[in-house]
Order: structure tokens, then C-alpha cells, then sequence
């Protein structure tokens, strides 16, 4: 069953709330707390919560914290407890949480940007905090001293930032569809390279540092994986969304690329398997099965009297063809397509059925998921979306089978923590505290008295 942190009384009234604060207040990320049973969300309506669960199996709210400008993104170090922020006016702020996640202390802040801060990345090892902003600026500042240490423009705004620890490359994804590479020295970065795959903006994206592959999901509906260490320049598209790509999380002890899209598809892929990379499309003034010319050679259309034919591509082969020798469809897993495209006459009596088994499973969030963390340590997957609700899977038994885990998802319902409005939520946590405050010290003699 879905349990929500909701009392009943305070029903909530979504269209007169966003009139009244005229912002979407979208819970634009949000974290699971390895080992801990709690949650940490930062939102458009500038909060940062914590939520941890109790023993009656309800998440509670353990911190509200209100922050000068809307919170546009977060990292979370489990090891550190530090939490940074990047907000809407450009600036990060550093917070220690507690041990007992009951309280954030302020550590420091970083002027990083000019304006929003879209990406944050606290790298523990190199002391760097990295970060971009709507200013189309990639800064690195010194977590320790709190100095800038450099900075790069990218070409476009920039939604998705990954960072590889060991090579100190960082990869920039932009609303352009580039990926910029970088190598970052201490105070000074060179640029590596420049991936272009996607025909719209790059929205996410995902390194798996032990297959040294890069994931960029796109609002082009697609996925591309760039094997970087195989060093041949492969790059694979995945086409298995309706929608925009708007999510990617990795899951590197089973190999598996879990992508979310606008209209809350959910589709975890198989990295596992041997892909082919989709074929080049050839060029041709006529079709390459049956000869017939294509619309725009009039030489061989006056010549054998035909009419010319509008020019398609078979996705398996990339042959030029017409219409006529390409009627029917198939999808080709192994390409990337998990859904049927067009493929010439031959190619479609060629695939076999083995070959058009699907290579990915695919889920219904019922919500527009702007954000995905699954910690694969326990098999815990966390969505966050603009409905202003973050859905985790109801406890199971630390099942780090994700496909099992969607099947909970789906058919369980998740529990659902909504993001009340600030007002409610802080009330909320007041008598959250002052039931800690009452109960607590009633409680501590009469366990401690029990065993003397
Ligand atoms: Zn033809
Ligand atoms: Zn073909």
C-alpha cells in the first residue's frame, strides 16, 4: 500500500497553490541516504528536506530548511555528509548534515555563477566542486579553501555534468546535444574532445567509470552510449522512449542503464549485450533493391518513364530504398531500436526472431520524472518529478534486481512523499519535534529502569 505524508485535513488545492506562488516548485532532485532509511530533496519552492523513515514504516520530515533562492540541484556525499547546493541565484552552499540527520549545518558558500546553477558535482577525492550555470559556465572551486580554481564555456547552457575520478576528465552534456570532454589539471583545463549524436539538447548524463562509457539521454526521446574505452569511436543509440529523456541512473553491478522519460516511461536497458552500431545511410538517385529513380532524377525518370519515388532508408543496412521494397517493419534490439522501424524487404526476411527479443524491460512511473537515483547497494530507485512527488518502491527485501524492483513499483504503488507546501510542511515538523521533546524523556527512565 502507498503510504503519503499527507494528514488528511490539509487537503491540498495544486491550482490555488501555484497561483498563489506563481512558481512550479518542482522537486528538481532528490537523494536516497545509503544506510540510512531517509531521503533528501531540494525543490523549486527553495527548500531542502529530509525525510527519514520511522519505525511505523511512514517517512517523517526530519529537516526543512529554507534557503535564500529556488534550489535547482544537490550533491550528497554519504562518507562526508556534505551536502551542496547549487541555487537559483548562482551561488552553492555547503551544509553539514548531522549524524542522526536531524540537522544541517552551514559550512560555506561558492559565488560560482552568474545565474542558476544547473549542475553540482562534489568530487571527495580531488576536493573539487564542480559545477555549470544557465551563465554557460563550467566553474571547479577548492572545497577546502572555498577559491575558484578555473572555469571553461561551453557552447550551450549545460544539463548534464559527470566527472571521472581517476583520469580527471569531466563531460559536459548542453542544450546544444554536445558533450564536451575536459581534462582538468589543478588550476587549468584542456579540452579533449566534443561528442555530437543527438539531433536536440542533451538532458542527462551517466558515466560508468569501470566500462569507461558514457550515457547522454536527450530530448530527442534517445539514448546514445559513447564507448570511450574501447577506443573506436562506437557509439550506440538506444531508441526505446516515447518521450524526452529526461533521467539516467546506472547500475553497474548488473549492467543496466535505467532511463526516464517526460511522459514517466521507465525503460532498464541490458547493458550486457553486444550492440551494433547503426549502419551510415548510403546515397543513391534511385532504390538500391528495384532501380527505380528517386523523385529527383529526372534524367533516369524521362529516360525509362517512370515516375520518381520518394527516397527511404532501411535502418538495418542503410540502403537507399523506395517505399515499395521497405513496407514492412521490425524492431532490431541489437541496434538499439526496441521499437519496429523501417527495414528493406531483405533485412526483414533476414532477423530473426532471436534477434528481435527485446533487450530492454519498460515501466509506467505515472509521473514526469526529472530525476533518477537508484543506489544499488540495497536496490533502492528513487524518482522525482514536476508533480512535486518523489516515488520509492516500498522496502522489499534489498533486492538489487532492478526488474523485480519495477514490478514492486508498479504493482505494489510507491510510497509517495509529497512536498507540501512550506508552510504546512514546517508545521508539520514542529509537531514532529515537539512529540520527540514530550515523548523522549518519558521514555528514556522507565527503559533505562527496566534493566537495572
Ligand atoms: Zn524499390
Ligand atoms: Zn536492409
Amino acid at each position: 500500500m502507498a503510504a503519503e505524508i499527507q494528514p488528511k485535513p490539509l487537503t491540498r488545492k495544486p491550482i490555488l497553490l501555484q497561483r498563489v506562488e506563481g512558481s512550479q516548485e518542482v522537486v528538481n532532485m532528490a537523494v536516497i541516504v545509503p544506510k540510512e532509511e531517509g531521503v533528501i530533496s531540494v525543490s523549486e519552492d527553495r527548500t531542502v528536506r529530509v525525510w527519514l523513515k520511522r519505525d511505523s514504516g511512514q517517512y517523517w520530515p526530519s529537516i526543512y530548511h529554507a534557503m535564500p533562492s529556488p534550489c535547482s540541484c544537490m550533491s550528497f556525499n554519504p562518507e562526508t555528509r556534505r551536502l551542496s547546493i547549487g541555487l537559483d541565484n548562482g551561488t552553492i552552499s555547503e551544509f553539514i548534515l548531522s549524524e542522526d540527520y536531524n540537522k544541517m549545518t552551514p559550512v560555506k558558500n561558492y559565488q560560482a555563477h552568474q545565474s542558476r546553477v544547473t549542475m553540482v558535482l562534489f568530487v571527495l577525492e580531488l576536493e573539487w566542486v564542480l559545477s555549470t550555470g544557465q551563465d554557460k559556465q563550467f566553474a571547479w572551486h577548492c572545497s577546502e579553501s572555498g577559491q575558484r580554481l578555473g572555469g571553461y564555456r561551453t557552447s550551450a547552457v549545460a544539463s548534464g555534468l559527470q566527472f571521472d575520478v581517476e583520469t580527471r576528465h569531466v563531460f559536459i552534456g548542453d542544450h546544444s546535444g554536445q558533450v564536451t570532454i575536459l581534462k582538468l589539471e589543478q588550476e587549468n583545463c584542456t579540452l579533449v574532445t566534443t561528442f555530437r549524436g543527438h539531433t536536440g539538447g542533451v538532458t542527462a548524463l551517466c558515466w560508468d567509470p569501470v566500462q569507461r562509457v558514457l550515457f547522454s539521454g536527450s530530448s530527442d526521446h534517445s539514448v546514445i552510449m559513447w564507448d570511450i574505452g574501447g577506443r573506436k569511436g562506437t557509439a550506440i543509440e538506444l531508441q526505446g522512449h516515447n518521450d524526452k529523456v529526461q533521467a539516467l541512473s546506472y547500475a553497474q553491478h548488473t549492467r543496466q542503464l535505467i532511463s526516464c522519460g517526460g511522459d514517466g516511461g521507465i525503460v532498464v536497458w541490458n547493458m550486457d549485450v553486444e550492440r551494433q552500431e547503426t549502419p551510415e545511410w548510403l546515397d543513391s538517385d534511385s532504390c538500391q533493391k528495384c532501380d527505380q529513380p528517386f523523385f529527383w532524377n529526372f534524367k533516369q525518370m524521362w529516360d525509362s518513364k517512370k515516375i520518381g519515388l520518394r527516397q527511404h532508408h532501411c535502418r538495418k543496412c542503410g540502403k537507399a530504398v523506395c517505399g515499395k521494397c521497405s513496407s514492412k517493419r521490425s524492431s532490431i534490439p541489437l541496434m538499439g531500436f526496441e521499437f519496429e522501424v523501417r527495414v528493406c524487404d531483405s533485412c526483414h526476411e533476414a532477423i530473426t526472431d532471436e534477434e528481435r527479443a527485446p533487450t530492454a524491460t519498460f515501466h509506467d512511473s505515472k509521473h514526469n520524472i526529472v530525476h533518477v537515483h537508484f543506489d544499488a547497494t540495497r536496490g533502492w530507485l528513487l524518482t522525482s518529478g514536476t508533480d512535486k512527488v518523489i516515488k520509492i518502491p516500498p522496502t522489499n527485501p534489498a533486492s538489487p534486481d532492478i526488474d523485480l524492483l519495477m514490478k514492486w513499483y508498479e504493482q505494489e504503488g510507491p510510497v509517495m512523499l509529497r512536498c507540501l507546501h512550506p508552510a504546512l510542511h514546517s508545521l508539520l515538523l514542529s509537531i514532529v519535534s515537539v512529540f520527540t521533546l514530550l515523548i523522549s524523556p518519558l521514555c528514556r527512565p522507565l527503559t533505562s529502569n527496566m534493566y537495572m
